[in-house]
């Protein structure tokens, strides 16, 4: 059983995909053992995505993750990290396969609706980024 987190974007919430996007992770064997909206700050948003601050997208990525409120979520299940990931389709949504969650309804590179954990460590730190152990479902 492994975990990683995943965050409906502000776009995504913005576009009312909350639903579609839960509904999906669900059909396909996911578990939710966590799940809150919050409205991340500049600083917030720069601290969780603190691995790409040296990139060329990083000011404009936060001020887009802080332009509105997310869904923050754990998932749970089987091969968890790699199956969201697949769900999510590739960063770049003109890239990602048909029928994943970027195909469908990302509108950018930036403005790609989801966020998953891509490793066992990435995933322990995102998760405690968000959520301490009383939050979380067993
Ligand atoms: P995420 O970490 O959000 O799940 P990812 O792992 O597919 O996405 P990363 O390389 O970690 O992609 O990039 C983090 C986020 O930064 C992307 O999801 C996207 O919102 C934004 N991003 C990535 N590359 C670019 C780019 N070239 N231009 C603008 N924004 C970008
Ligand atoms: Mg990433």
């Amino acid at each position: 059983m492994e975990r990683t987190l995943s965050i409906i974007k502000p776009d995504g919430v913005a576009k009312g995909l909350i639903g579609e996007v839960l509904k999906r992770f669900e059909a396909n064997g996911l578990k939710v053992a966590a799940l809150k909206m919050i409205h991340l700050t500049k600083k917030q948003a720069q601290g969780f995505y603190a691995v790409h601050q040296e990139k060329p997208f990083f000011d404009s990525l936060t001020d887009f993750m802080s332009s509105g409120p997310c869904v923050v979520l754990i998932l749970e299940g089987e091969g968890a990290i790699d199956k969201n990931r697949k769900l999510m389709g590739a960063t770049d949504f003109r890239k990602a396969d048909p029928g994943t969650i970027r195909a469908d309804y990302a509108s950018s590179i930036e403005q790609n609706i989801v966020h998953g954990s891509d490793a066992p460590e990435t995933a322990r730190f995102e998760i405690a980024y968000f959520f301490n152990a009383l939050e979380i479902v067993n």
